[in-house]
């Protein structure tokens, strides 16, 4: 028997093809088949559409000893998959007598009789075997795709059922223990963060180690200001060999990327920052406008943020900027809600009415509307202020500011989510010893002259 050494996942599905329903399925059995040393070669999706599934069920068996299905195993019409299976393997279909008793004693228990539509659901290819449904109606289809090569081992098929609970369920009782990984064989994995770089000095400042045919492979993502980069190593040595190289790399990389490397893994920068404030038994306070409390969210969001973050205040108009963080309706007059003036305003405000040792303020436009010429949509000001002796709190206590100008990109939901990343990026190199206003960041701008 050969080994599971590489897999296709495919769905199938009209809502998915739509974009009305994220695939989360593929994302779960991508993640399972990594974790058993099984590379993954192709993803697909197609509709509800039976010449489109026989030929992609052919065409991914022809890339890969084993192809993992989800969905279209259901009572309707739409659900094609057993007849699909049964024409790119050339068997008949017929009926299940084991899985036609467990669905009548299924639907029984439900106080429901069978029908012609739900007898379907019993239906394989002659050489198929079912796999049972323990939390749902229809069973899963395990069968071989002979490959078109003559003395070439064929391909297993697993067809499981779309919804989530009944695949993962069916997935782990059923599919696992009849894998064939490649014994010592490891796909390894490791995430690093980096915030305050732009994606395109990031590939450049990696250089050769972004090559494709690199070993470990390197590769980035970017979302909202933040930077993953992702080592992976397929190894049929064993883990200990892949890790090791992991960890050297991920050593070259603290020492190219320096402070830039914020974390690993499940690390996330809201949690990075504060349990650097933990550690240093200080606390931070948000005074939030345009971004209407979701810095505080972020930070709430994790576990235990009460050690550290004290709370925010939600200042969206000029009479709460002025009543809760008491910044001087003069500068509001004379600068904007939206200028550097009012953000450190807001800043300094939000520690002495908070006792905080940091704050964050962010007042800015998100759009659609509100831009004009001088401020156009995306411009934003974020202030960071925080008692400059450490260990002191109070409104007699010295403040540092630092405070800067930043035109985001993208939509309103883009702006917000970039703005309030970057208020927690600008405490993080604060945090991490960094001058007054460096390292610069995404999407700033220079300082009015
Ligand atoms: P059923 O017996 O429920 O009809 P099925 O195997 O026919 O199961 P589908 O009809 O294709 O599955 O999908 C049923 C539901 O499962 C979908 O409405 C959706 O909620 C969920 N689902 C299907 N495919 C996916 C997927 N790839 N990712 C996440 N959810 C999915």
């Amino acid at each position: 028997m050969s080994f599971h050494t590489h897999a296709c996942i495919l769905s199938t599905g009209d809502e998915i093809i739509t974009g009305q329903l994220l695939d989360t399925n593929s994302r779960y059995l991508a993640e399972q088949l990594t974790s058993l040393g099984i590379s993954i070669v192709e993803f697909a999706a197609v509709p509800d559409d039976l010449d489109a599934l026989v030929h992609t069920l052919r065409r991914l068996a022809s890339r890969a000893p084993l192809l993992i299905m989800s969905g279209g195993l259901g009572p309707t019409e739409g659900d094609l998959t057993r007849h699909a299976l049964a024409v790119a393997t050339g068997q008949g279909l017929v009926t299940d007598e084991a899985a036609l008793r467990h669905l009548t004693a299924w639907l029984a228990g439900r106080g429901r009789t069978m029908n012609e539509r739900q007898a379907r659901q019993a239906l394989r290819p002659s050489g198929a075997t079912c796999l049972p449904n323990a939390v749902g109606t229809a069973p899963g289809l395990h069968s071989r795709i002979d490959s078109p090569t003559p003395g070439s081992a064929g391909t297993d098929v697993f067809c499981l059922p779309g919804p989530p609970g009944e695949l993962s369920s069916m997935w782990l009782a059923s599919v696992v223990p009849m894998l064939r990984p490649e014994p010592s064989r490891v796909v390894a994995t490791r995430l690093l963060h980096v915030v305050g770089i732009p994606e395109a000095d990031l590939v450049t400042r990696l250089g050769p180690l972004m090559k494709r045919d690199r070993v470990p492979l390197i590769g980035v993502t970017a979302s909202q200001g933040v930077l993953t980069i992702r080592l992976r190593m397929a190894a049929s040595t064993g883990s200990a060999q892949a890790e090791q190289a992991l960890d050297a790399d991920e050593a070259t990389l603290r020492e190219l990327l320096g402070d830039h490397l914020f974390g690993r893994g499940q690390d996330t920068l809201p949690a990075v920052v504060l349990s650097t404030l933990r550690d240093r038994h200080e606390t931070l306070a948000t005074v939030e406008s345009c971004t209407g409390g979701l810095l505080g969210a972020l930070l709430t969001a994790i576990p235990g943020s009460s050690a550290s973050f004290a709370g925010g205040l939600l200042t969206y108009s000029n009479d709460l900027k002025t009543r809760l963080a008491g910044v001087d309706p003069a500068l509001i007059a004379a600068h904007g809600a939206v200028s550097e003036h009012v953000a450190s305003a807001m800043a300094a405000g939000g520690l002495h009415a908070t006792g905080a040792h940091h704050a964050v303020a962010i007042t800015g436009i998100a759009g659609p509307d509100g831009g004009s010429p001088a401020k156009p949509v995306g411009t934003v000001c974020i202030a960071h202020a925080w008692q400059s002796k450490s260990g002191t709190s109070g409104p007699t206590a010295p403040v540092s500011v630092d405070v800067r100008r930043f035109r985001f990109t993208g939509d309103r939901d883009d702006i917000r989510q970039r703005a309030a990343r970057t208020g927690l990026a600008m405490v993080y190199f604060q945090l991490f010893g960094r001058p007054l206003s460096e390292p610069r960041l995404l999407w700033q701008l220079d300082a009015p002259k």
